[in-house]
């Protein structure tokens, strides 16, 4: 057992970032782990995962939390990215269309690689730019819905719901991981 505090854990669980180049995948992951923000936009090769420890209902999870590292330009996203995780934040852009009806594409890659039990979130991220928005949030929850995900929108930018994002993915994670194993 390991002796500093952090260290301490009760679960450690894998959740990968998914969805198109430039929706703002390595912005929630360091808004979240290290509560930073990046303005410019440049692929974060050599990153592959950032940790955090959350509280989930008394229990200490480390939540392993990794990113795509820019390899979503190239569509190489190998199985190796999706082995052993139990949860996926599936993020689009909700300035870009183009990013909302490529989740297509995403559900389809989880579908074929990821375990059949992962659980899933789906998050429309950049709520910031208001007058910009080009996916409605319904268009959003009905897709969710229709695949039984959670969801939410946030904005990486200003920090809106991605802490939400993410305790909420643990915490359905918790029920599926804990709570139904008995
Ligand atoms: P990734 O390619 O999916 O990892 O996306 P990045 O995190 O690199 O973000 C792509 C671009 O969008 C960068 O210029 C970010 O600064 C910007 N971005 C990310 N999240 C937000 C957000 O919530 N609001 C705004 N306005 N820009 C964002």
């Amino acid at each position: 057992m390991a002796s500093g505090v952090d260290d301490q854990y009760d679960y450690i669980w894998k959740v990968v970032l998914v969805g198109d180049s430039g929706v703002g995948k390595t912005n929630l992951l360091s808004r979240f782990t290290r509560n930073e923000f990046n303005a410019e936009s440049k692929s974060t090769i050599g990153v592959e995962f950032a940790t955090r420890n959350v509280n989930i209902k008394g229990k200490m999870v480390r939540a392993q939390i990794w990113d795509t590292a820019g390899q979503e330009r190239y569509r190489a996203i190998t199985s190796v990215y999706y082995r052993g995780a139990v949860g996926a934040l599936v993020v689009y852009d909700l300035t870009k269309p183009q990013t909302f009806h490529n989740l297509d594409k995403w559900l389809q890659e989880l579908k074929e690689h990821a375990e059949s039990t992962v659980r899933i979130m789906l998050v429309g991220n950049k709520t910031d730019l208001r007058h910009l928005r080009a996916v409605t949030m319904e268009e959003g929850r009905t897709l969710a819905e229709k695949h039984s995900f959670s969801f939410t929108e946030t904005s990486a930018l200003d920090s809106t719901n991605v802490g939400e994002a993410f305790n909420n993915l643990l915490v359905d994670i918790f029920k599926t991981q804990v709570e139904e194993q008995g």
